[in-house]
């Protein structure tokens, strides 16, 4: 190990300047609460963009809609991904063109279809003949793409079987679509969130292809791919950067598509928006549950209802970082409220300096996505967690 790693051993995950200056933010400030950098969600957008010019980019709205991350990304040019009528009337209040927004989910209420078509949305994803119907019904003559069934396998946060439709279902929708005077335009999957298996694009964009040539014996040409989200973010668990994804899912594209490509939409959350977020949190208590138990439990003033769902399970694990020395033990983290769920990591040990104490300030790392809008409104009376943008 280089000394480099003991002068600052978090430079996986932000820089010793960025990090004074997210301490000097945060003084004074009652924790728990979450700080974004918004030059990191411009720079994964950048990153992504670069990468990958020939696709558009629609952000999920769902991973982070703070005003001041919807604003920045629509500057720089995003659509948007979105699934409710909530999030519609936030993005026309910012500004944002309807003809940047996507209606990616494929349960909602013909009302909603309604309201959205209304407001001047012409895109809309499906995955069942009922909605189907109904779209035609609220959004007569709109553009529909067609989401399929994965299986999600290697994701850290799987979408379960919950979307899309077998391939098979997805053939006889494209037909239905065209018969209702929509305009079957292309078809989506989502392989998982924090998906580690790049070959799970493989299978998807096989599958494309073989409904891209049935739809066409028929005579429908459908235009382009939605590759959905699935991009990785920086935790604790190291993971392929992300332009071995892009080169590899441009392989696939180019195997299966030779030289026509479809058009290509992707839709990252989780992989613009988590790294530029830090929740900084309090201990609230470091307790012993009887004499000659191993492990010390550390109580934090955030957990599982004040945003960090996502530790179901132990699905995703944050880095966390406590800025004070002393020998490394292992710990059973767990949140503050009076639910036996709001405990964090018990099964996967993280080590804590033995002189950590109440009062002691920790930084979880890698928060700026799926948090803020996961935490609930007054469970045990907390407030939702907080959130400021790093100036
Ligand atoms: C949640 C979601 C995304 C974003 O997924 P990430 O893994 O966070 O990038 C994209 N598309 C759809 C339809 C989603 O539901």
């Amino acid at each position: 190990m280089s000394n480099e790693f003991y002068e600052f051993p978090i430079q996986r995950f932000i820089t010793p300047e960025k990090f004074n200056k997210l301490k000097e933010f945060a003084k004074g400030k009652e924790t728990p609460f979450l700080i974004i950098d918004l030059d990191v969600i411009k720079e994964k957008y950048l990153e992504l963009t670069k990468d990958l010019p020939t696709a558009t980019v629609y952000y999920a709205v769902k991973a982070n809609p703070m005003p001041e991350v919807i604003s920045l990304l629509n500057d720089l040019g995003s659509h948007f991904d979105i699934a409710s009528r909530y999030e519609l009337d936030l993005l026309l209040s910012l500004g944002v063109n309807p003809d940047r927004i996507s209606y990616g989910n494929t349960i909602k209420k013909r009302t909603d279809i309604e309201y959205f078509h209304n407001k001047g949305v012409t895109l809309f994803v499906t995955d069942s003949i009922e909605d189907l119907l109904n779209i035609s019904a609220g959004a007569p003559g709109a553009k529909v793409f067609f989401r399929l069934l994965t299986e999600c396998t290697g994701s850290d946060w799987p979408l379960s079987k919950k979307f899309g439709s077998h391939p098979d279902m997805t053939y006889s929708l494209i037909i239905k679509a065209r018969d209702l005077g929509l305009i079957p335009f292309g078809i989506s999957f989502h392989v998982g969130s924090q998906q580690r298996d790049i070959g799970q694009w493989d299978e998807a964009i096989a599958r494309c292809r073989y409904l891209f040539d049935s739809a066409k014996e028929i005579g429908i040409h459908l235009k382009m791919i939605n590759l959905g989200g699935g991009f990785p973010a920086n935790y604790l668990e190291p993971t392929n950067p992300i332009i071995d994804y892009i080169n590899e899912i441009q392989r696939f594209l180019s195997e299966d598509f030779k030289d026509a490509v479809p058009i290509l939409y992707i839709e990252p959350g989780r992989s613009i928006a988590a790294d530029s977020g830090v929740i900084v949190s309090e201990v609230i208590r470091v307790s012993k549950k009887s004499k000659n138990t191993p492990n010390r439990w550390v109580f934090l003033d955030v957990g599982t209802f004040g945003g960090l769902v996502e530790t179901l399970n132990e699905a995703i694990k944050y880095p966390i970082f406590i800025d004070k020395h002393g020998y490394e033990e292992e710990v059973i983290l767990a949140g503050p409220t009076c639910d036996s769920m709001d405990v964090l990591y018990e099964k996967y040990k993280y080590t804590m300096p033995s002189t950590i104490s109440a009062g002691d300030p920790v930084f979880i790392f890698t928060t700026g996505a799926y948090t803020k809008t996961y935490s609930s409104v007054a469970f045990n009376g907390f407030p939702p967690l907080k959130a400021y943008v790093l100036e």
